[in-house]
């Protein structure tokens, strides 16, 4: 009798956490395995993690079924590697991660990691390998310190407070009155767009997934912050692989390599120092932002001292 009623109290734990809105739609699939579009194949293994190398093998995914969000993607990621991706609004970055998290399976092509490809892979193992820093933060109506060791629950105090110092949120939670415990939330304490991302950050870091994913991580900090959360994501990103999409090119100046996406497809890819030569999309976006003052955030220093 316990076994037929569980569906139902899932189903109606779901309905009522959808009601209350802002939850984080992400949490519901995880918690009940599922994805809207995407399932385990039958004969799906746990990922065999190597180094964490990803790669797109020309990619196309369409999400209204006309036009083409991403285009024939080729991209890849050296185990270990920092790789950048940068372009005009709507060139289809977000898609990108989106695929890599398998969110969505290709139209076309494959998504490898380490080799494998992650349509054949059981989705938990993948998602343990992936952590994500996204460009809204979405929180859920818990507690502080639930938003942030999700993904870890088992992290000690002191993992946690470790944690919430690189992301530049120790001071902050210092001065809540119920500090950790603080509810937060639609139903709770509203938090400011970049103590949110810092919090996706906390979270980001405690996780020490194998594959760190940024997506404009950064973009709702002022300056100061930026160039401080910046310094503790460079750190995280040392010795695993990274992929960060950027607006601010000087975020990813140092990348391994950088890819430089339009229209949803691959425009052009190589180094800082080979775009600028090139003089093609990047270089235009280099210099606009140059000459707004946007570049002298300090570069992505992942390789620097290696
Ligand atoms: P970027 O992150 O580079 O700004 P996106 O990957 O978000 O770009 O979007 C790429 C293209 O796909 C855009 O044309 C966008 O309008 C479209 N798109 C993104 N998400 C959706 C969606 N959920 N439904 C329909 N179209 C979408
Ligand atoms: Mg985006």
């Amino acid at each position: 009798l316990m076994n037929m009623y569980q569906p139902l109290n899932i189903l109606g734990w779901a309905y009522r956490e959808i009601k209350q809105g802002a939850i984080d739609m992400e949490r519901v699939f995880d918690t009940l395995s599922l994805r809207p579009e995407v399932a385990d194949a039958p004969d799906a293994q746990p990922l065999r993690l190597t180094g964490g190398a990803v790669r797109l093998r020309d990619v196309t995914f369409t999400h209204d079924g006309r036009s083409r969000s991403v285009n024939g993607v080729e991209l890849d990621v050296p185990a270990g590697g920092f790789v950048g991706i940068c372009g005009p609004s709507g060139a289809g970055k977000s898609t990108v991660l989106r695929l890599l998290f398998r969110f969505y399976d290709p139209d076309s092509g494959r998504v490898e990691i380490d080799g494998q490809d992650i349509a054949h892979v059981t989705q938990e193992s993948l998602r343990e390998a992936l952590g994500l820093v996204p460009q809204d933060v979405v929180l859920f109506n818990d507690t502080l310190r639930s938003n942030i060791v999700y993904g870890r629950p088992d992290a000690s105090e002191d993992e946690i407070w470790q944690v919430l110092e690189r992301a530049h949120l120790a001071n902050f939670v210092r001065g809540l009155p119920d500090g950790l415990e603080t509810r937060v939330g639609e139903r709770g304490l509203k938090l400011s767009g970049g103590e949110k991302q810092r919090v996706g950050v906390a979270r980001a870091i405690l996780k020490n997934p194998a594959i760190l994913v940024l997506d404009e991580a950064t973009s709702a900090l002022d300056s100061q912050t930026e160039k401080e959360v910046q310094a503790a994501l460079a750190e995280a990103a040392r010795g695993r692989t990274t992929i960060a999409v950027a607006h601010r090119l000087s975020t990813i100046a140092g990348a391994d390599r950088i890819f430089v996406l339009d229209d949803g497809r691959v425009a052009e890819s190589g180094t800082h120092d080979e775009l600028l030569a090139r003089d093609g999309l990047y270089a235009a976006m280099w210099r606009r932002q140059s000459e707004a003052g946007e570049s002298s955030v300090v570069p992505f220093p992942v390789n620097a001292g290696d």
